[in-house]
């Protein structure tokens, strides 16, 4: 049994039911799981055979990304004009990601999940994009990290150049990948249902595609009502928006999270309430000129009860991936939006850092909070530097003064995957060099390039 101790650490921002934030606290661990979470006087367990010292040290839950394209971004990261109109930058981005092979796919994700990790994602959900799942999987069990993958499906023409299956046959990749990658290495990497979006999928595969997650025990995601235009020709298109029509086929409910959910109706958000749907919010890729702030109504869904959380999406759509910087985003974007410094505070953004998170993954009795019996997946945050200082109630340093470089120490699964601030299961710098080699190469024989507005020499 291996138990690991973290001993007096000056804050301990536990997100438990009580949301309990213990001054000078300490946390033990056996066998990856939080067997203890106590003052320090109080605490009983000793002799750990890993100790961490707390002293200066902040400890918050892992941060969960609810909507992150894992396996196809960093090899050609920040290619894109910011010019390019919504539909051609996609239809470059389904391309490339195709013309992927498996081991590009593989150091890809490695460094996708790198990147996440070092700034305190401990847990990340895919919606369905990896092309080669086993590459993919096996960066991802090689790294520690915990996640949630599957394999998307549309059965609808559409013009993304997606690849239109029958629906019977869409169901079968679905429900293989569920089979496959229903629970690796101890429940860490988990099989979810992931349907592109309803706008691709007929309602046969919408309704079988929920089925599958009923019985598989998992949740179906799909990107919904992402832009105004979408939602238009979506209702033209099948007679209701699109949030109302899933209702309407009975597909929305508790173990359902749709992403983006940028553009809903007051009766949409009352239909997310009532059904226990989730949503998870990209407020970095919203914000590029998607109209975060003129359609989003993710305070009014908080309100009322719907646990969004955040994402954020591809490294190409978001370019960061820092989840504090996601979070301090999501709650200032909406106070601005409202006139209203009391709209999303920092303790509601923080929840949609993890404990939300946790939810959207139907996770919420496995991670999300440091609590016993949960999975011990912890971010130690080093406060000795400028930005977190002076302290004296650490949510409000967290969400609006530091950022995911002052993380130290992550943990998974009571394993250590980065320690002062660097990964220990890889080279990070070869393994930077070798994915900018692989993204030279997969631009060189997809033949694309751009003009920039500053020329390269
Ligand atoms: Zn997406």
């Amino acid at each position: 049994m291996r138990s690991v101790k973290i001993e007096r650490a000056a804050w301990i921002i536990t997100l438990d039911s009580r949301r309990r934030i213990i001054k000078d606290g300490s946390i033990y661990i056996e066998d990856g799981k939080i067997i203890a979470v106590e003052k320090a006087d109080r605490l009983r367990c000793e002799g750990a055979d890993v100790v961490i010292e707390g002293l200066n040290k902040v400890v918050t839950p892992g941060f969960i990304n609810n909507h992150m394209h894992i396996s196809y971004a960093h090899p050609v990261r920040g290619i894109f004009p910011d010019e390019l109109p919504l539909m051609t930058y996609l239809n470059y981005v389904f391309k490339l990601q195709s013309a992927m092979k498996p081991y590009e796919e593989y150091y890809a994700t490695l460094l996708a999940a790198t990147e996440l990790l070092k700034s305190g994602c401990t847990c990340f959900a895919d919606p369905g994009s990896i092309g080669n799942l086993e590459a993919g999987v096996k960066a991802i069990l090689d790294v520690g990290i915990r996640a949630m993958v599957g394999r998307d499906v549309v059965d609808k023409p559409n013009p993304l150049h997606l690849p239109v299956k029958d629906t019977g046959e869409a169901a079968k990749i679905i429900e293989d990948a569920l089979r496959a990658y229903a629970d690796l290495s101890n429940g860490r990497v988990r099989a979810w249902v992931t349907v592109f979006s309803p706008d691709y999928a007929s309602d046969e595969l919408l309704i079988k595609a929920k089925e599958l997650a009923d019985r598989y025990h998992t949740v179906l995601t799909l990107h919904t009502s992402f832009s105004e235009e979408g939602v238009k020709s979506f209702e033209e298109n099948r007679g209701r928006r699109p949030i109302e029509h899933l209702a309407h086929l009975g597909v929305l409910s508790g173990n359902v999270l749709l992403s983006h959910a940028l553009v809903v109706s007051e009766y949409e958000i009352d239909l997310l309430a009532k059904s226990g749907a989730k949503v998870v919010h990209c407020p970095s890729a919203a914000v590029r000129g998607s109209g975060a702030t003129r359609f989003g109504k993710f305070p009014e869904m908080l309100s009322k009860g719907v646990p969004v959380s955040l994402g954020s999406d591809s490294a190409n759509s978001s370019y960061y991936l820092d989840m504090v910087r996601l979070m301090y985003l999501a709650m200032v974007l909406y106070k601005d939006a409202r006139l209203s410094k009391a709209v999303i505070p920092p303790e509601a953004a923080l929840e949609m850092g993890t404990i939300n998170g946790a939810f959207g993954l139907g996770l919420n009795d496995e991670i999300g909070s440091i609590e016993v019996g949960k999975r011990a997946d912890l971010v130690i945050f080093d406060t000795k530097r400028a930005e977190w200082r002076s302290i004296f109630y650490p949510v409000n340093n967290l969400i609006y003064s530091a950022d995911g470089r002052s993380v130290d120490t992550v943990i998974v699964d009571g394993r250590i995957l980065v320690k002062s601030g660097a990964p220990q299961y890889v080279n990070e710098q070869a393994l930077c060099e070798k994915v900018q080699e692989i993204g030279e190469d997969i631009l060189k024989r997809t033949d694309i390039s751009f003009r920039y507005n500053w020329q390269v020499e």
